[in-house]
């Protein structure tokens, strides 16, 4: 349902249900769901991330935070604190997205691979052009993406009256970046195992050269779904979360 105003700062916000709580007694509950006021003040669960917090080494607290987000992504963004350094989550955000990038690349230089052996070598000089122009193209289309989700995000929220201000959503997109790279291994398996397959027996293997387009599709729409999925999980978590 849209609200017709976004919450301020100051407002208290019931974390199950997003009802104001403004003026309730702490010892009271959410006239609307139920929920104790202070499971969402006081005693409520979120504290910063493994990664913002502890001495441990940075490995350490990078591998706890991953593993978080990882295994379980609603329990990670709603025990999170929806404020913090946002130059510290970026660091985290950019570690996480180099695997992606990284297995992008390589996925897009194997399918050219692929097409190099099928249908014969490029006209003119292509891949030293590939090898420079494709790297830089992921690395530009994670910023675009990143850029155009922050933005949305906060200016879709704003409509709905939903209290996500660019900082947290930004938090929130760095560390959701984990789930980038797990994404980016599906249609980078599909186009190792045609890539091998094609140059153990090129015959055998151009007779599959459609099955392994609609698969290649599938697995990219699968890795868009999964991302997507995993957005729409962190800013549900934290657009009632009052710190
Ligand atoms: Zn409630």
């Amino acid at each position: 349902m849209r609200r017709e105003f976004v919450p301020t700062a100051d407002d208290v916000l019931c974390e199950r249900c997003g009802y104001l709580l403004n003026g309730l007694p702490p010892e009271g509950a959410c006239p609307e769901c139920g929920l104790p006021v202070a499971e969402s003040t006081s005693a409520s669960p979120r504290q910063p991330t493994a990664w913002e917090s502890g001495r441990d080494r940075a490995v350490g607290r990078f591998q706890a935070t991953a593993i978080a987000v990882f295994r379980n992504p609603r329990q990670f963004f709603r025990t999170m604190t929806a404020h913090g350094d946002t130059a510290r989550s970026a660091r985290f955000g950019l570690i996480s997205l180099l695997p992606a990038m990284l297995f992008n690349i390589k996925a897009v230089l194997m399918h050219c691979a692929i097409l190099h052996i099928l249908y014969g070598p490029p006209a003119t000089a292509v891949w030293p052009i590939l090898l420079v122009a494709v790297p830089l193209a992921v690395v530009a289309g994670w910023a675009g993406m990143y850029y155009a989700v922050v933005r949305l995000t906060t200016f879709e929220a704003r409509y709905w009256g939903m209290r996500l201000p660019r900082d947290v959503v930004r938090r929130a997109v760095h560390y959701d970046a984990v789930h980038a790279s797990v994404a980016s291994l599906l249609p980078w398996a599909v186009t190792l195992v045609y890539l091998c397959f094609l140059i153990a027996n090129e015959t055998a293997a151009g007779k599959w050269q459609q099955t392994y387009l609609y698969t290649l599709s599938l697995a990219v729409i699968a890795s868009a779904v999964y991302l997507f999925a995993m957005y729409a999980t962190a800013m549900r978590s934290l657009m009632y979360a009052n710190r």
